[in-house]
């Protein structure tokens, strides 16, 4: 079996359907294919806008409008059952939205309402499939993902997962093509959950995982893992092939290709992800799989922005039995986006700059010691990732070096717990153009040497190889 899962621009309208049906009908002619859905791009956010902000006006008139359009413009046998199914779904809606619980409940109720954006999708879905001679039908992942409470973020639970997708698999009609909403699941108490922004391809890898996928294929609006941010570096180029590790970096580290979370369920059942384009599908696309050679060379330059640095005297930390300070804020939730290791006298640590005051209250081992962790706001951070790249101990001082013979302003040069990535924290407005600078003078120098040596192979060996020890010292 292979799953499908197609991004929010991938079925954004009639003309994204069609594509979308044909590569499907393409796949079943020679695989057992599950599909996978997200929201039409812009739904999420508004039902977002909706519950968190109150932006309710027009909102279900105009969701109506969107996807009744979207079926009849595509027709086929099954375009008159969808358009009840998105009616039913949008009156659903309106009766959630005029039932705003109080605080207990709201979570619950939330999550109730973003699950809207899949739960009209899949019908668009299966009616273009439908339209081009498939047979297919929608099927809601609250009947098939199983995770926790955690409303709004929600981890799924691979054993009750399987076990609840296996036995809807054995009742499934064999030569139907399910449907099934992307970033939802349901608790153990059956209330609807969302497994965070962008977690349709987390529901793609989780059920691939339950259901014995033997590829899992993300199609979405880039012709694969890229080298940097197509938006900040044009010529960026897909990865062919890229390990779980890097990916999972990437991922945690700025780039909006994969859900962070896509990695771990894919790895664990050794299923590879091909990320792929909807609209340029004859493009090979990236394959996501386990570190070999074939990955070794592929690294990528990424960052974000807002996030906060914060350093605390290290004395206390290492004798005092909190662990290290990294893993104290990562029991508490707190994203640790890098940190530093051999630093004799203080401690620092990046993070979203939202868990600035979280994060300080718990680096501070007494009340005493927290007026004096030192915070920085406002600034952004660059990161190289690939295999190994950091497991050199100069993986930070090399890339310390660099930024500053690229006059980039460096704050600090952080790990992760992870050897697959450095990163350096800067002030804020310069993200651009530390994405830019490094990707020139780490990937696309390094890539041309290694053009030069398979083209010249007597040439002398690369301005790679002096400027980037960091990189392992690999020729
Ligand atoms: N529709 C959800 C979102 O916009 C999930 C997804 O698209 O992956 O976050
Ligand atoms: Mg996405």
């Amino acid at each position: 079996m292979r799953i499908l899962k197609f991004g929010g621009t991938s079925v954004a309208g009639p003309v994204r359907l069609r594509q979308v049906a044909g590569i499907v009908a393409a796949a079943v002619r020679r695989h057992e294919v599950a599909v996978v859905a997200s929201a039409q791009a812009g739904v999420t956010d508004a039902l977002v806008a909706a519950v968190d902000r109150r932006e309710r006006a027009g909102l279900v008139e105009h969701l109506a409008a969107r996807h009744l359009r979207g079926i009849e413009a595509l027709g086929g046998p099954q375009a008159a059952a969808a358009a009840e199914a998105v009616r039913d779904r949008l009156t659903t809606l309106e009766a959630l939205l005029g039932a705003e619980p109080a605080n207990g409940e709201h979570a619950a109720w939330r999550d109730a309402v973003l699950a809207t954006g899949e739960r009209l999708s899949v019908h668009l879905v299966a009616a273009a499939l439908a339209a081009v001679g498939l047979r297919a039908r929608a099927v809601d992942a609250a009947e098939l993902i199983v995770t926790d409470s955690g409303f709004g973020n929600a981890n799924a639970q691979p054993a009750a997962t399987r076990e609840r997708a296996l036995a809807w698999k054995g009742a499934w009609p064999d030569g139907t093509v399910p449907v099934i909403t992307g970033f939802v699941g349901a608790d153990p108490q059956g209330r609807t959950t969302t497994l965070g922004r962008g977690g349709s391809d987390t529901s793609a890898a989780v059920l691939g995982a339950a259901l014995g996928a033997r590829r899992i294929e993300i199609w979405t609006d880039v012709e694969g893992v890229l080298t940097a941010p197509p938006r900040i570096v044009p010529n960026a180029v897909p990865l062919p092939t890229l390990s779980f590790g890097v990916a999972r970096e990437v991922a945690l580290l700025g780039g909006k290709v994969l859900h962070p979370r896509t990695m771990e369920p894919a790895e664990a059942a050794g299923i590879p992800i091909v990320v792929r384009s909807t609209f340029a599908p004859q493009q090979p696309g990236t394959v996501v799989g386990p570190a070999d050679r074939r990955t070794a060379h592929a690294r990528v330059v990424t960052g974000l922005d807002g996030v906060a640095l914060l350093s605390v005297p290290a004395h206390g930390w290492w004798s005092g039995g909190f662990g290290t300070p990294a893993s104290r804020l990562q029991e508490a939730g707190i994203t640790v986006l890098g940190f530093s290791r051999d630093e004799p006298s203080r401690v620092t640590v990046a993070v979203p700059q939202g868990e600035t005051e979280r994060a300080a209250d718990l680096l501070a081992p007494d009340t005493d010691a927290a007026s004096r962790v030192d915070r920085r706001a406002d600034c952004c951070l660059v990161a190289v990732v690939g295999d190994g790249i950091a497991a050199g101990w100069r993986a930070e001082a090399s890339l310390g070096d660099l930024l500053d013979r690229l006059h980039l302003p460096v704050v600090a040069v952080l790990r992760r717990s992870s050897p697959d990535a450095v990163v350096a924290v800067l002030r804020g407005h310069f993200l651009r153009r530390a994405i830019k600078a490094l990707h020139g003078a780490v990937i696309a120098a390094d890539r041309l040497s290694r053009l030069e040596r398979t083209t010249h192979p007597s040439s002398p060996r690369s301005w790679g190889e002096t400027r980037l020890a960091w990189q392992g010292g690999r020729p």
